[in-house]
């Protein structure tokens, strides 16, 4: 398995383990290169791969990759754990899977990354929100960019502030 850390392909699995109900393995390996921690999941390849539906009705085959991607452009050089964004995948990937058998709306994906990219860093958030909401109009964007900065005064010490204070 590739590394995703420093793409060596050298890797040794540390655990084993039923996950979803026993539908699946879950997998902790360490790449021999860098000691870098990641999980791979193995399940039966299905009749019918779970579909992602797009906004223009087509549909698409599911790929944590693309959503690793969305989650990756949102964080930009923000310092995020490498682990922190791949369990998200991970999780929205097992998720996912158990929730919908066959197809699963793009729009529910968007939403479930920005829940979790929320609690994760509020400018990731933001940033994901406003790419992803890019369709469904500014309004909606800054109200929800309006409502973090709302949270961010009252919690979260230490993280980022994506509003300077005393504008
Ligand atoms: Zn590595």
């Amino acid at each position: 398995m590739i590394c995703p850390a420093c793409a060596a392909n050298d890797d040794r699995v540390i655990d084993s383990r039923a996950s979803d109900g026993g539908k699946a393995i879950r997998r902790r390996r360490v790449c021999n290169h860098c000691g870098k921690r990641f999980t791979t999941y193995e399940r039966v390849e299905m009749a019918g791969r779970l579909m992602v539906i797009k906004r223009d009705g087509t549909r698409q085959a599911f790929d944590p990759q693309k959503i690793l991607a969305g989650i990756e452009a949102a964080c930009g050089k923000l310092p995020i754990a490498a682990e922190a964004k791949s369990r998200i995948v991970e999780e929205l990937d097992e998720e996912l899977h158990r929730e919908f058998e066959r197809e699963v709306p793009g729009s529910i994906i968007g939403e479930r990354v920005a829940q979790r990219l929320r609690k994760l860093n509020q400018v990731a958030y933001v940033r994901f929100v406003s790419v992803y909401k890019e369709f469904h109009g500014l309004d909606q964007l800054i109200d929800e960019a309006q409502d973090v900065r709302e949270q961010a005064s009252s919690e979260v010490p230490g993280q980022a502030s994506l509003f300077p204070a005393g504008e």
